[in-house]
């Protein structure tokens, strides 16, 4: 997998200074490097400018890297909301995407995503375009709550469902979460309100549409 990847990262995509700088903060302020690959960030911007989404909502921010990736794919016509467990991290996030010209753009709820997405939805907010990349116990919690916040058609992309791929390879070491995964991927494939797929980069994303 992890050749595949520096394949893809390296013939796909192009040197980016500012997603560099992005790293490198994320790295100076002592925070896990666990953003998402170069072609995984690409996908995303391509993602969003394809489905036109202009009112997206992101689960797990760390420095800004996703963030940055996910409003370059609307330009100067777009809201990203994203929420963030550690005040410190959406802190930097919030500097790295004012940096990258999307200050006014953004804007970042701390505190546990369960409760922000309670929040949202008594605020009756909705949102065409979802990335979900926080702590993976959640994720059935977080599918659901963000189909109840889906415009019809509106797309949800979900990192990490390749467990580095002990989902599907048992002489792979499994992670703490790989029985989860497994039977959360079952349950997105299987699910009534979604047409998806799970393309195999980076650490595997699902996309997929709630259906109209
Ligand atoms: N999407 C980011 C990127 O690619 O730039 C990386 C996100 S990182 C893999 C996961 C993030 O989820 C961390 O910043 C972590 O603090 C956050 N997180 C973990 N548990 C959370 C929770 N319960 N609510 C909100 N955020 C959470």
């Amino acid at each position: 997998m992890r050749k595949i990847n520096d394949y893809i990262d390296t013939v796909f995509t192009k040197q980016d200074a500012l997603l560099e700088e992005v790293i490198a903060s994320i790295e100076e302020n002592g925070m896990p490097a666990i953003s998402v690959s170069p072609s995984s960030g690409k996908l995303l911007t391509m993602l969003v400018t394809i489905s036109g989404a202009k009112n997206i909502l992101e689960i797990g921010a760390l420095g800004g890297y996703s963030g940055i990736c996910l409003a370059r794919g609307f330009g100067n016509e777009g809201t990203l909301t994203s929420l963030e467990l550690e005040e410190r991290y959406a802190k930097l996030a919030a500097n790295n995407l004012a940096y990258a010209g999307f200050g006014d753009q953004v804007l970042y709820r701390t505190g546990p995503a369960l409760d922000s997405l309670a929040q949202l939805d008594e605020e009756e907010q909705q949102f065409d375009f979802f990335f979900i990349d926080a702590d993976k116990e959640n994720y059935a919690n977080y599918l659901e709550a963000c189909i109840q916040l889906a415009e019809p058609g509106a797309l949800i992309v979900l990192d990490n469902v390749l467990a580095r791929g002990s989902v599907a390879d048992p002489e792979v070491q499994p992670k703490r979460y790989t029985s989860f995964m497994q039977s959360f991927n079952e349950t997105v494939a299987n699910h009534p309100q979604l047409e998806s797929l799970l393309i195999p980069l980076g650490d595997g994303m699902t996309v997929a549409e709630v259906k109209k």
